[in-house]
């Protein structure tokens, strides 16, 4: 691996850009390494900008579900920047990405569409609070839901009720009324409820955990959680921002067969480009202005780009055979784990559908405390030597690497072979 022009990049860019990056993860702080710095992209490769060609694992955290560049995607983007590219006014794209969407997802008969993950959560919350007159909400410790200071708190002094800001910038104020729970953890919900029975507005969850890296729902776990809103009053936000479209087409909620009150999306649906959305039941969504009088806006949002990307995006996904990559990743994720656990160590790797992470630890894992306990030194020399052999993995042991409908078989033995190498 070659990482000259990278490092000097990267050297240049951290002059000029806070840690020299546009997002921390990308950072691979987590793993004491320097960033490669990507020139190009194509299906399940990636080619650095000193030249070498490195096999995507990450897929751009989450969007990349088709590949890099897919022909009908970039055909759309080409044709819609030919045509211009914001109008300040609706056109065709918007309101065929938004009758795609409600197709797919019984559960949103409406859906407003933003520029980000982040602004979708932030506009669901203030949605949620506007209609039920409510201001608490929870959600899960570890659970990301994007850098609105609402979801930014972290759990203090280990009680579940108890929350402190994530991050200075946010006042203690903003985050008093941010309940928080264990993932997994029913039981502590219903403390919750029954510790503010009418006053909380809605409780936020990737119904499966993706941002600590990656961890499954507990049988009856997303069921409880509605059985619980629905008594108190409250409303059950799913945030699919990076399952929306990947465990299946009709995302988790398809999947798990739950229905949610709103759903956030992000990441797939701009098709790469930066596009988020929310949407649920319509006489949620009628309270958003103009219709109604709960307010949020956006200069770019619904742009004619990213409308076209998405569209593109998702009628390839409409046609795509989930099923089969999720048993080709199946099979990738067993020979791995079988080829880690034979050097000795201890390893489990939690996958469904397209998305996996490797966790070094045999303890069950069941929220964020339990990934905390899991080996980092180990994580850190399997991601480096991967990447030294061209497999570009998630940088950090609380992040899910996100295959596509790309990969090759070729690329899955090609990985299995690097991992055949790592020295622990
Ligand atoms: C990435 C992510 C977000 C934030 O989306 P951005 O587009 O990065 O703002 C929100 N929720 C979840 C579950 C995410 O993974």
């Amino acid at each position: 691996m070659h990482t000259k022009r990278s490092h000097d990049l990267f050297v240049h860019a951290q002059e000029l850009i806070p840690g020299g990056v546009n997002s921390p993860v990308r950072a691979c702080r987590n793993v004491h390494a320097d960033p490669l710095f990507i020139a190009d992209a194509k299906g399940s490769h990636l080619t650095t900008a000193d030249g070498d060609d490195v096999i995507d694992f990450l897929g751009s955290w989450g969007p990349m579900l088709v590949g890099h560049a897919h022909p009908a995607v970039t055909e759309a983007i080409c044709k819609a920047a030919a045509r211009g590219t914001s109008y300040g006014a609706p056109c065709e794209d918007e309101v065929r990405l938004a009758e795609e969407v409600c197709s797919a997802l019984p559960s949103v008969e409406m859906v407003r569409m933003v520029n980000s993950g982040t602004e979708a959560t932030m506009s669901a919350l203030r949605l949620a609070r506007g209609v039920t007159g409510r201001d608490k909400m929870i959600k899960f410790i570890g659970g990301y839901h994007g850098h609105g200071d609402a979801f930014l708190a972290s759990a203090g002094s280990g009680v579940a009720t108890f929350s402190i800001p994530g991050t200075p910038g946010v006042p203690a104020a903003t985050v008093a009324d941010t309940l928080l729970a264990p993932y997994n953890d029913l039981g502590a919900v219903k403390e919750l409820f029954e510790a503010w029975p009418d006053q909380i507005a809605a409780l936020f969850v990737e119904p499966v955990a993706g941002n600590m890296g990656l961890i499954l729902p507990q049988p009856g776990f997303l069921r409880g959680l509605r059985e619980l809103c629905s008594k108190y009053g409250a409303l059950l936000v799913f945030d699919e921002v990076i399952t929306g479209f990947r465990l299946s087409y009709g995302g988790a909620q398809g999947r798990f067969d739950i229905m949610p009150d709103l759903t956030t999306f992000g990441k797939i649906i701009g098709g790469g480009l930066p596009v988020g959305a929310y949407g649920g039941r319509a006489d949620l969504m009628r309270h958003i202005a103009p219709e109604g009088e709960v307010y949020q806006a956006g200069t770019l949002s619904g742009n004619p780009l990213a409308m076209a990307a998405g569209l593109a995006t998702l009628n390839i996904l409409k046609h795509a055979d989930y099923d089969a990559l999720e048993a080709r990743v199946h099979a990738f994720v067993e020979e791995l784990q079988e080829i880690l656990r034979e050097k000795g160590v201890p390893v489990q790797i939690p996958h469904i559908a397209s998305l996996f992470t490797v966790y070094f630890t045999e303890a069950p894992l069941m929220d964020f405390a339990s990934v905390q306990t899991t080996d980092q030194k180990l994580f850190e020399t399997f991601y480096k030597q991967m990447r030294e052999q061209g497999i570009f993995m998630a940088p950090s042991a609380f992040e899910a690497n996100m295959l596509s409908f790309a990969h090759s078989d070729e690329d899955f033995a090609r990985a299995l072979d690097a991992a055949r190498n790592v020295k622990f």
